[in-house]
């Protein structure tokens, strides 16, 4: 994990890069997918947009070092939070542009951002920012100490959206870190926090995430799985080789 009071000195480009609202959502939606990634050597991070102030539980400070323990889990290469405001995250010039400049320093090929609709107002917003500043990137003129770059390929995380996905990623083998960094937030999960009427405890926690989990494996025929959207035509070159069981 890097130094991140250093978050852009001397860094190499990312392959991949998710963007959440929140401390944690990459957890609980597209983690395994991270962890599949960092296995396979690339080089992944996540930036949180928001340090979740308006949780009930632990304080902004702490889900911020919760985050950087979940980051080991990940397997993450970097990870940062912008410390916008939770709860009431804004797409505005400023925003866009604070995000691109992100994206330019750290010139990811592959973005992840959160599915374009949903119940969390800070869920559809991140992913309007995230759009909008993947595009501001690429122009030239946007500022001058930093040289212009586009993510190529953009990913809707779509677990939380009723929606069909465009394709499963298996996360069989990185379940069990996924759960394991999202466990690293004890104050939104531990079973003794305060509100704890108002939380589900750990176990309920764990079988939910299973469950979905399982649900998307189950499309693709396996154990566990995350899914995705994407907006472009998937391409394939070799129609014999191709994975999932019709019949
Ligand atoms: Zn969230």
């Amino acid at each position: 994990m890097r130094d991140p009071n250093e978050p852009f000195a001397n860094l190499r480009a990312l392959d991949i890069l998710a963007i959440a609202a929140h401390p944690d959502d990459v957890e609980q939606t597209c983690g395994g997918t991270m962890i599949r990634m960092a296995e396979q050597g690339y080089r992944t991070g996540v930036l949180d947009l928001t340090a979740g102030d308006m949780g009930t539980r632990g304080t902004s400070e702490l889900r911020i070092e919760e985050s950087q323990a979940a980051a080991g889990h990940l397997l993450l290469s970097w990870r940062q939070n912008l410390k916008w405001p939770d709860a009431r995250l804004e797409n505005t010039i400023t925003t866009r542009m604070t995000m691109a400049g992100v994206i330019r320093r750290i010139r990811p090929r592959t973005v992840i951002l959160p599915y374009w609709t949903g119940r969390h107002p800070d869920h559809y917003r991140a992913a309007e920012i995230g759009y909008e500043a993947c595009f501001l990137a690429g122009l030239r003129k946007l500022e001058e100490e930093t040289e212009p770059h586009r993510p190529f390929k953009i990913l809707y995380s779509s677990l939380y959206a009723n929606v069909t996905p465009s394709f499963v990623v298996d996360i069989t083998r990185q379940f069990e870190r996924r759960m394991a960094a999202l466990l690293s937030y004890k104050s939104q999960y531990g079973d003794s926090a305060e509100g704890s009427d108002l939380f589900p405890a750990q176990a309920e926690v764990e079988e939910r995430l299973a469950s979905v989990a399982r649900f998307y494996g189950n499309l693709i025929g396996v154990k566990y799985g995350e899914p995705f959207v994407v907006k472009e035509s998937m391409q394939v070159d070799d129609v014999v080789n191709m994975a999932v069981r019709s019949i």
